[in-house]
């Protein structure tokens, strides 16, 4: 059967779900790579598409994090004004049929761009997430790398407006997120190269495929003779290189490809 590119504007949803689940058949060490566009179905803006966050302010580059308090005021009162939604979103049908990829061993690992924990959240074991971006579930020491949890940072700054310092070393303390102009996390990195290697299917869920090093992974993957899948809402600049590319939404996509296993 030939499952050779099409997008899902062109063809019924029906018939989208049945070519996914026809490549998802084929494959036994699938790899997902995932972007901002599995979680917009969850309550979370991605960051380009109309009204996504950049839209709405610039992102404060990791240089400017570690010269100016203000600056690190600034990453933290944003933080804190993004805690409600963070505590209440909960994965959707799209996280759920990455879990069941998963849980059914036909992918190995989910290397994900977002940093929202709700690939975890959904049942996918740690050990098998791969978090290019990091967490920004909790916090980490720059100097030190211990953990610290949310919850006392933000009464510290609600108390004295600005955030603590570590409490082993005194260093200081962001988000476990990769912040632009950040190292890449090395460990992560050899993960995801690993896993992509090894992988007989690339699936890519909603990235635009434009931050790099993750957009790289899909040709890596080719290159090493894997197929490679795209679902995404709009076009990304691989889609000429897919064997199969399905625009539409993720939840609805997904889960018929699963149900049609
Ligand atoms: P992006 O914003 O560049 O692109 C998201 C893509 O998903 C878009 O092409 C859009 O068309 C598509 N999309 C959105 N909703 C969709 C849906 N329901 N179904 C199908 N497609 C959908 O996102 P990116 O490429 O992941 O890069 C942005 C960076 O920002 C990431 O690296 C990540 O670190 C960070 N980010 C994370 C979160 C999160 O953790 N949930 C949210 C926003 C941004």
């Amino acid at each position: 059967m030939d499952f050779g590119r099409l997008r899902v504007s062109e063809i019924d949803g029906q018939e989208s779900a049945l070519r996914l689940a026809g490549i998802l058949r084929e494959a036994r060490d699938a790899v997902i790579v995932t972007g901002a566009g599995i979680s917009t179905e969850s309550g979370i803006p991605d960051f380009r598409s109309p009204g996504g966050i950049w839209t709405q302010m610039a992102p404060i580059e990791y240089q400017s994090f570690l010269a100016s308090l203000e600056m690190r005021k600034e990453a933290w009162r944003r933080r804190f004004e993004m805690e409600d939604m963070f505590a209440r979103v909960r994965p959707n049908m799209g996280h759920e049929a990455v879990a069941a990829l998963v849980r059914r061993k036909i992918a190995t690992h989910v290397i994900t761009q977002n940093i929202d924990n709700l690939h975890q959240q959904s049942g996918v074991p740690s050990e098998q997430v791969i978090e290019l971006h990091g967490n920004t579930r909790y916090a980490k020491c720059l100097e030190c790398g211990m953990r610290a949890e949310l919850g006392p940072i933000r009464t510290h700054f609600e108390e004295h407006h600005d955030p603590p310092d570590c409490e082993e070393c005194g260093g200081l303390l962001k988000t476990a997120t990769i912040s632009f102009g950040q190292p890449m996390p090395e460990a992560e990195m050899d993960r995801a190269k690993r896993a992509t290697r090894a992988c007989d299917l690339f699936l890519v869920l909603g990235s635009s495929l434009v931050v790099f090093p993750a957009a790289g992974f899909p040709l890596m993957a080719k290159r090493c003779g894997a197929k490679l899948a795209i679902v995404n809402r709009d076009a990304t600049d691989l889609d000429a290189t897919a064997d199969l590319v399905l625009h539409g939404e993720i939840g609805a996509t997904l889960s018929a490809a699963v149900a049609a296993l």
